[in-house]
C-alpha cells in the first residue's frame, strides 16, 4: 500500500463525507435525479447516474442495489440527458459470471423500455474478464449496452481487436486503480499517450469512443484525433466526473458542438459510498496533502 493510500485509510469518515459532497448528488435517487437534470436544463451537460457500491458479497445487498436500479429507471423515465452506470461487484459477480449476467440483463430490460442506455463499468484487472464476456453476451441482444477499457492495462490493444466488429459505446480511460507492473503501465504519462493511441484505434474500428478524462491537453489531443479521421463529432463523447472543477472548458467543448457527460453518482446508504469517495480523494492531490499533513499534526500531538 502506497504512503498517500495509507493516510486516505485513515481519514476519519466524517471528513471523507465532507470532502466527498461535490462529487457525490446526494443520498436519494430523487436528488440524483435533480442533479442529472439540473445540468441538462443549464448547460445542456448530460449524465450517467452511477449507484455508488462494489464489492457486495451478499445477496441481500445485490437484491437491493438491483432494486434501486429499477426504481431509479422507473423515476428518471424516458428522457435524453442520461445514461446508467453499473460495476459487476455491485450486481452479483460474487456468485460467478452468469448469475452476474443474469442480474444486470433485468436491469437492461428494464431501461430498454425507455431508452436508457447502460454502461458496465470496469473494475480492477482480476474482473476485467468477466466484464467483458458479460458485455459481450449481453450486448447481442441489447446493442446501445457499453463497457470501459482501461488503457493502463497491456491487454487493452487487444481486447479492442476482440470487440471488431460491435460497434460499441466504449468508455476509454487511463483507469483508476494501481495494477501490477506485469499486467500494466505505470507512468501516468505513458498511459495517457497510450490513451490516445487507443482513441483512434476505437474510432477506425468503427466503435463511439467515450473519452473520460479531466487531463484538457489529452482531451484536446483526442478532439484533434477524430478531427483528423474526419469523424462527425456524433461518433464519440467527453466524459468527466462530476464534481471535478472544470465549467469552462466543459461549456467550451459543448459549444463547440462535442457532447460533454458527467458522472454522477449517488447512494441511499453512506456505507456504499466510502470506496468511491476515497478514490476521487486520492485522485485529487491538494486535498489528499491536505489531509495527510493534518493527520500527521494530530498524531505528533498526540504524543
Ligand atoms: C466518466 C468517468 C468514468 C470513469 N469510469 C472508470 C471505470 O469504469 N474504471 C476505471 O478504472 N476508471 C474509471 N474512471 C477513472 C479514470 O480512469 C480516472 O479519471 C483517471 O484514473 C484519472 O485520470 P485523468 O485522465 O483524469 O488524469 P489525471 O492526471 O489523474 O487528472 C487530470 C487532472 O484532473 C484533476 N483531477 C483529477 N481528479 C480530480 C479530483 N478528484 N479532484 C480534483 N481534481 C482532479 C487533477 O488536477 C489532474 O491534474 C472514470 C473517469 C471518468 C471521468
Amino acid at each position: 500500500m502506497g504512503f498517500k493510500k495509507f493516510f486516505i485509510n485513515l481519514t476519519p469518515s466524517p471528513l471523507v463525507k465532507l470532502f466527498a459532497n461535490p462529487y457525490v448528488a446526494g443520498d436519494s435517487i430523487q436528488a440524483a435525479i435533480d442533479a442529472a437534470k439540473k445540468f441538462w436544463d443549464e448547460r445542456h451537460l448530460c449524465s450517467t447516474i452511477d449507484l455508488l457500491g462494489e464489492e457486495l458479497q451478499s445477496d441481500e445487498e445485490v437484491q437491493y442495489s438491483a432494486d434501486v436500479y429499477k426504481r431509479l429507471i422507473d423515476a428518471l423515465g424516458s428522457q435524453e440527458y442520461s445514461s446508467l452506470s453499473l460495476k459487476p461487484t455491485q450486481l452479483g459477480s460474487h456468485r460467478g459470471t452468469e448469475h452476474c449476467k443474469k442480474v444486470i440483463e433485468e436491469i437492461i430490460e428494464r431501461a430498454e423500455l425507455d431508452n436508457i442506455k447502460v454502461t458496465l463499468d470496469m473494475e480492477d484487472s482480476s474482473f476485467t474478464d468477466m466484464t467483458l464476456d458479460i458485455f459481450r453476451a449481453l450486448h447481442r441482444d441489447y446493442p446501445t449496452f457499453g463497457t470501459v477499457l482501461q488503457s493502463r492495462l497491456f491487454r487493452t490493444d487487444d481486447d479492442i481487436k476482440s470487440l471488431r466488429g460491435l460497434n460499441a459505446r466504449i468508455r476509454i480511460c487511463i483507469g483508476i486503480y494501481n495494477e501490477p507492473e506485469k499486467i500494466a503501465l505505470q507512468s501516468k504519462p505513458e498511459m495517457k499517450k497510450k490513451m490516445l493511441d487507443q482513441v483512434e484505434l476505437l474510432l477506425k474500428e468503427g466503435h463511439y469512443p467515450e473519452i473520460a478524462s479531466h487531463d484538457e491537453g489529452v482531451i484536446r489531443e483526442a478532439l484533434n484525433i477524430a478531427e483528423r479521421l474526419n469523424m462527425k463529432k456524433d461518433r464519440y463523447e467527453v466524459q468527466m466526473l462530476m464534481g471535478v472543477p472544470m465549467q469552462a472548458f466543459q461549456d467550451e467543448l459543448i459549444q463547440n458542438g462535442i457532447l460533454v457527460r458527467l458522472y454522477v453518482p449517488f447512494a441511499e446508504k453512506w456505507k456504499f459510498a466510502i470506496a468511491y469517495c476515497k478514490r476521487r480523494l486520492a485522485a485529487n492531490p491538494a486535498m489528499a496533502a491536505y489531509i495527510v499533513k493534518n493527520i500527521l499534526h494530530k498524531t505528533a500531538g498526540r504524543r
